[in-house]
């Protein structure tokens, strides 16, 4: 049985003042308790602020990249081994902001992916097409791309610790959510593409889907067989949004 995860990814939002409200309302709504793990990546320079905050809370903390090298001349990178020591237990790799914004190709994302492992940090690995190769029929050659890169340097058992997000580009930020069962397809897919090298792996392997999950839409989507959570962007940011999906799920 794979517990569900739903992860919080900040980007590049935030401030002292706004932290520490949302997670105090956070963790209001998790003293209930719930069923799926919940964690939340805020921008690297809120990692300690964060950590603080939800200390001995059920909530884990992520980062949302990290340097593909450990240590040295490198300006203005963070390490795996620095995200550690701040208590990370996940790393966002590969998002396709980084990905379009800043260039970042399979081969670099997958040392990137390796270096989270070298530091015990759990990689949550993102895949997901564009528009225009969706609709150009190419979303399964794209998304295979993608994780094969990472496959090959590594090796399919590094994924038993890790979390794949589907998150396809045309969703993000935009209000247009894959329907549950296009999600769904995509999922199956990676599961099966996983499978074909290691079927135990496959099937411990959490796939969270991301790209304008709401409050609600969330359940129809996180119902799917393969879809184990969700890697949520803007409606992280609202403690009554954020709660509401980790609930879905
Ligand atoms: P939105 O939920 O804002 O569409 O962002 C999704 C995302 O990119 C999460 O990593």
């Amino acid at each position: 049985m794979r517990q569900p995860l739903v992860a919080g990814n900040w980007k590049m939002n935030g401030s002292l003042k706004a932290n520490e409200a949302l997670l105090g309302d956070l963790r209001k709504a998790l003293s209930g308790g719930i069923k799926a793990e919940v964690a939340v990546c805020p921008p690297f320079v809120y990692l300690p602020q964060v950590a603080g905050l939800i200390d001995g809370q059920p909530m884990a903390l992520g980062a949302q990249d990290l340097s593909d090298q450990d240590a040295g001349a490198f300006t203005g990178e963070v390490s795996g081994t620095m995200l550690k020591d701040l208590g990370c237990e996940y790393v966002i790799v590969g998002h396709s902001e980084r990905r379009s914004l800043y260039g970042e190709g399979d081969e670099f994302t997958a040392r990137k992916f390796a270096a989270a492992r070298r530091h015990g940090l759990k990689p949550i690995l993102c895949v997901g097409e564009l528009l225009e190769e969706r609709e150009s029929g190419v979303t399964e050659q794209v998304v295979a791309r993608q994780l094969d890169a990472v496959m090959d340097l590594e090796g399919v058992s590094a994924l038993a610790d890790a979390v794949i997000a589907y998150e396809p580009v045309w969703a993000i930020g935009t209000g247009k959510t894959a329907s549950p069962e296009q999600a769904q397809a995509v999922h199956a897919f990676i599961r099966a593409r996983v499978a074909e090298r290691d079927a135990q792996v496959a099937e411990g392997l959490r796939i969270l889907y991301g790209g304008s999950v709401k409050a609600d839409n969330a359940a129809e989507l996180f119902s799917q067989p393969d879809i184990d959570g969700g890697l949520i962007g803007g409606a992280s940011l609202k403690a009554d949004d954020f709660m509401a999906i980790c609930r879905a799920a």
